[in-house]
């Protein structure tokens, strides 16, 4: 591992905090050394107060900050002779401990000190590097880790055994650090945790972790543990039925729906198929900060072997308890491992199943190299239980509590590039859903940049490609909850003894037979939808009330909305209701071009400003008033409801 520092780039970093605000960067843009917000840093700075005194500032990491794009505002100002005083304290609950760290804090609005924050305020240099070195774990986490650290740095680092990142493990370190510390000290290693190091400037402190990390690399390699060949996979069939069943049986181990994520990449292909996989993979996380480990989840009738925090029978054990915690407990994995799907990640947002599947990718690596010293040891599951139960965590989850309805959830959109299908996609991410857009138009792909969206071109009349579409969007979210048939096209206006057959069937198989074979590509997916599959058409005001000129567009939005109706009487049954929206007068879609709206006001013997406002309420009807109904009829409002058509339209007289 090479240090990254270069003179030009630390020279733009300046303030008093710009040194620590690079090299923390630094250590961020490694992924071999942090993770998604793991890691931490920090600076003693020598400070006058209002009153002219010097007191000792401690600026750490605060949490809700990554370091690789940490900024000077992402360190806490805490009063460094405090918090070392804490350490001496004989015990401090976790809790208390945030609450001191917290009070103890210089600028109102800074983010929470790092739990880790003691840690930094005992070790006394002047800037402190922590991160979670992928070679370092794969020692630790081996046979006689703990010989083998000592082996690779002598006295170059105390090595503190595992306890669990809070106030014990600073009280410990507080005590054993100055006992045990030479003058060739420049770090720590905590087993099966991570490393620190430290120095009087930010490039020494980074650069010793350098060493550190290089240290355990080369040993690594000098076993032939290091540069590790993923075992060689060829990728199966996909079959989304099997990625959507699996996901509903996490879904409701969880008690809430989760999204999930299939990769068979060949690293993980090969990881899911190794002949061990029942042993390396039960072993635990590499650290704490890393996925908990659970038990072997019987699913789909074949051996899935899955993570996560599977700790009911502990629950029920521990009946005194119980009940104050059983309404956190999610005793679900977030990975699973499976010979066909590979590494499949849980979340209940789309970003935390990127941050599960990074986290697992790494773990994988330390695993195999551990391995390849020997075996694999991680964590004993009373460490994992403590880690996920202690305190902190449940406030964690105490906050994610308050979940958007459609948390947890996917949508799939069709025709979802413009207008009521591009409006829904707002409506519904707006929600909380992750959605996926189809759409013929190839912009559906780059329309929103963001974790919970998936664009997909797709010709909807080809079942095809509509069948490899959802293979796409089942491998990404894991399924579908809700589907809203929005596609459609108007023809221009024809008198019925000129529409041409092309123009009838073309109306026909857009608005009708697209539909029909979407529903088809779905029914299995609703049906295993955690909470129920929702079907939303769009439909028309055609369709109660035709239009003359409107021949074949009228008569395939009513064949949609037969369709439809028979689809709640057939798939009531599996727990999946269908409802329309009839729309009129929505000119801000792609449909209403200037053409199709003189020649539809002239229909009716109108000018195009009085037919734009047609209705009973004289209003205007947007796309957003759509979707917005679009959108609460997949929620809990219609939860009781299905085949019923709902107008949006301002009112129309030949309706009501
Ligand atoms: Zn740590």
């Amino acid at each position: 591992m090479k240090s990254l520092w270069s003179d030009a780039e630390a020279a733009k970093f300046d303030g008093q905090l710009g040194p620590r605000v690079y090299t923390s960067r630094l250590l961020g843009r490694d992924k071999s050394l942090v993770l998604h917000g793991g890691g931490n840093t920090s600076v003693k700075m020598l400070e006058k107060n209002l009153f002219g005194e010097q007191e000792v500032v401690l600026y750490v990491k605060g949490s809700g900050w990554d370091l690789e794009t940490i900024e000077p505002a992402g360190f806490a100002p805490v009063q460094l002779d405090y918090v070392r005083r804490l350490a001496a304290l004989p015990a401090l609950s976790d809790p208390q401990m945030v609450n001191e760290l917290a009070t103890h804090t210089l600028r109102a609005g800074a983010p929470a000190p790092s739990v880790e924050t003691i840690l930094h305020a005992i070790l006394p240099h002047r800037y402190v590097d922590h991160t979670h070195a992928d070679a370092v774990l794969s020692v630790s986490n081996s046979p006689d880790g703990d010989r083998r650290i000592g082996d690779i740095y002598g006295d170059k680092v105390v090595v503190i055994p595992y306890i669990m990142a809070g106030f014990d493990l600073a009280a410990y370190c507080a005590r054993e650090f100055p006992r045990r510390k030479t003058a060739n000290t420049v770090g720590m290693v905590l087993l099966s945790h991570g490393v620190f190091s430290f120095g009087a400037g930010a490039r020494e402190s980074y650069e010793r972790m350098i060493e550190l990390v290089t240290m355990a690399e080369r040993y690594l390699a000098a076993r032939k543990a290091w540069h590790l060949a993923p075992p060689a996979a060829a990728p199966t069939v996909f079959r989304r039925e099997d990625a959507a069943k699996l996901r509903s049986e996490v879904s409701r181990a969880a008690g809430f729906p989760l999204l999930c994520r299939c990769n068979d990449a060949p690293n993980f292909l090969g990881f899911a198929r190794h002949p061990d996989i029942a042993r390396i993979s039960q072993g635990g996380p590499a650290t704490p900060d890393h996925v908990i480990r659970t038990k072997p989840l019987p699913m789909l009738g074949r051996d899935v072997v899955a993570f996560g925090s599977a700790y009911r029978e502990y629950f029920e054990r521990n009946a005194a308890n119980a009940r104050e915690k059983k309404t956190m407990l999610d005793p679900a994995p977030r990975v699973a491992l499976d010979a066909d799907l590979g590494l499949v990640a849980f979340g209940r947002s789309a970003r935390d199943l990127g941050i599960v599947q990074d986290l697992y990718e790494h773990t994988i690596e330390v695993i195999l190299r551990a391995e390849a010293l020997g075996e694999w040891q991680a964590l004993e599951d009373r460490h994992t239980f403590d880690i996920e139960y202690w305190d902190l965590e449940q406030a964690k989850l105490k906050k994610a509590g308050n979940a958007p309805v459609f948390a947890g959830e996917v949508a799939v959109v069709s025709g979802a590039a413009s207008g009521i299908g591009k409006a829904c996609t707002e409506a519904l991410l707006r929600r909380g859903a992750a959605v996926v857009g189809l759409d013929r138009n190839p912009a559906i792909a780059s329309l929103w940049r963001r974790p919970d969206y998936l664009g997909l071109a797709c010709d909807l009349t080809d079942a095809g490609a509509v069948s490899a579409a959802m293979d796409a969007a089942v491998k990404h979210f894991g399924g579908t909850d809700m589907l809203i048939l929005n596609a459609g096209i108007f023809p221009a206006s024809q008198p019925i003894q000129a529409i041409g057959a092309e123009m009838w069937t073309g109306a026909m198989s857009v608005n009708v037979g697209a539909n029909l074979i979407l529903l088809q590509a779905c029914h299995a997916l609703l049906k295993l939808a955690p909470g129920g599959g929702r079907v939303v058409v769009i439909g028309s005001k055609n369709v109660p009330a035709p239009g003359p000129g409107a021949g074949a567009y009228s008569a395939s939005k009513a064949a949609l909305n037969q369709l439809a109706r028979v689809a709640a009487m057939e798939w009531g049954k599996d727990g999946i209701r269908i409802n329309s929206i009839h729309p009129n007068q929505v000119f801000d879609t792609g449909l209403w071009t200037e053409e199709v709206l003189s020649s539809r006001a002239k229909a009716y013997g109108m000018s195009v400003e009085q037919y734009r406002t047609n209705n009973l309420l004289r209003t205007a009807v947007s796309s957003r008033d759509v979707a917005e109904l679009a959108a609460e009829m997949c929620g809990p409002l219609f939860a009781k409801t299905t085949a019923a058509q709902v107008p949006v339209d301002g009112g129309n007289e030949r309706v009501v």
